[in-house]
């Protein structure tokens, strides 16, 4: 399918954020979205960038009541070297796909979706800001629009792609988070729908984060939802501990997403040589890890940060101090080394920039 472009009028442009010191996240969009529709008679139709506009839905849109909502989040990244790059931009239309199966959406044609990414990046190439670690923010999302209510997989949609420029998040150096373990609340349970990238699971996320916040922490680390045992992610991101030589990560068995900078971690740390387990960890063997000495390092993995120390837990009533709060020298050379080849300063023996 083709995809027309539509140039939104001059005069309706905005002006581009001048400070980037200020970009933040999430706060500014381009001049322009990518949209495509959804029948289950015609499959998808009028593909078109045109100008970035509010939606139209009818009241009884289905995303609005039972859900289908899904969507991604990737960046294009402005290189020294001047070129403009993706990162593994085929890995998250994959798993955007797998949400929408999932959720009983229609699939996206990769190569189509791919380059509807790339005509938009390079459409609001001016609008990629300059400094390191920032970048434009890829957000494609689908959502149910047929109009009727009544539980049932909708037979229409509407596939957008909105871009926005996002500032470093470490403006001023690494600073390592507090971590809330949650008993009572849970992200996911397996047969859900935890490996997927839906809105549903984000609105379920927000009560436990809410406490976490009020009492001082940053994000909640979650525990599996049958025995409250085993460490599942963190926040709106995947974790990874160093254990001695292990770095260690949950597995992907359902409950977690599979983050394509979880991906990227254990493949670079791998490379250096490192062992890297991607196996079931729990409270305990943390715990045990933390009296014995043996606990080095605790990071997050995902597209915002990349990577982000974790400095200190609070689990059972007591707070744990993780390499005395500050930020190891692993995490510290992955992030390096995964902002390095997404803005073309490294060699990337992977392939992963396009
Ligand atoms: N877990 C959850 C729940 C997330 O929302 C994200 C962000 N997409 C991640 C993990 C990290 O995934 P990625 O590395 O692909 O950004």
């Amino acid at each position: 399918m083709e995809i027309r472009v539509n140039p939104a009028p001059p005069e309706t442009r905005k002006e581009k954020p001048a400070d980037e010191a200020r970009l933040g996240f999430g706060k500014f969009f381009t001049d322009h979205m990518f949209t495509m529709t959804y029948t289950s008679k015609g499959g998808w139709e009028n593909a078109e960038i045109g100008p970035y506009r509010p939606l139209c839905l009818d009241p009884t849109a289905m995303c609005l009541h039972y859900g289908q909502e899904i969507f991604e989040g990737m960046k294009a990244y402005r290189g020294r070297d001047g070129e403009i790059y993706l990162f593994r931009p085929q890995e998250n239309i994959r798993r955007m796909n797998r949400s929408a199966e999932r959720l009983c959406m229609p699939g996206v044609d990769p190569d189509l979706f791919q380059e509807a990414v790339v005509k938009l990046v390079l459409l609001e190439k001016d609008w990629i800001p300059n400094g390191r670690g920032t970048s434009l923010y890829i957000r494609p999302t689908m959502i149910a629009t047929e109009a009727a209510l009544g539980v049932h997989p909708s037979d229409r949609y509407l596939f957008f792609i909105i871009v926005g420029p996002v500032g470093a998040y470490y403006q001023e150096g690494f600073n390592p988070t507090k971590i809330y373990v949650s008993e009572e609340y849970v992200r996911s349970v397996r047969g859900g729908t935890g490996n997927c990238k839906n809105a549903g699971n984000y609105a379920a996320s927000l009560y436990a984060s809410q406490i976490a916040i009020k009492i001082g922490y940053t994000q909640v680390l979650w525990l599996d939802a049958i025995e409250k045992k085993y460490v599942e992610e963190v926040g709106t991101s995947n974790i990874f501990f160093l254990i001695g030589d292990e770095l260690v990560t949950p597995p992907l068995e359902g409950t977690i997403l599979a983050g394509v900078t979880r991906d990227s971690v254990i493949q670079i740390a791998r490379r250096m040589g490192r062992t890297v387990s991607e196996r079931r960890i729990s409270m305990d063997e943390i715990l045990r890890a933390v009296e014995t000495g043996m606990l080095r390092e605790i990071f997050a993995s995902g597209t915002a940060a990349v990577v982000s120390p974790v400095g200190q837990f609070f689990y059972q009533g007591k707070e744990y101090l993780v390499n005395d709060g500050k930020t190891g020298a692993l995490t510290r050379q992955l992030y390096e080394e995964i902002i390095g080849i997404q803005c073309g300063e490294k060699e990337d023996p992977f392939g992963w920039r396009i």
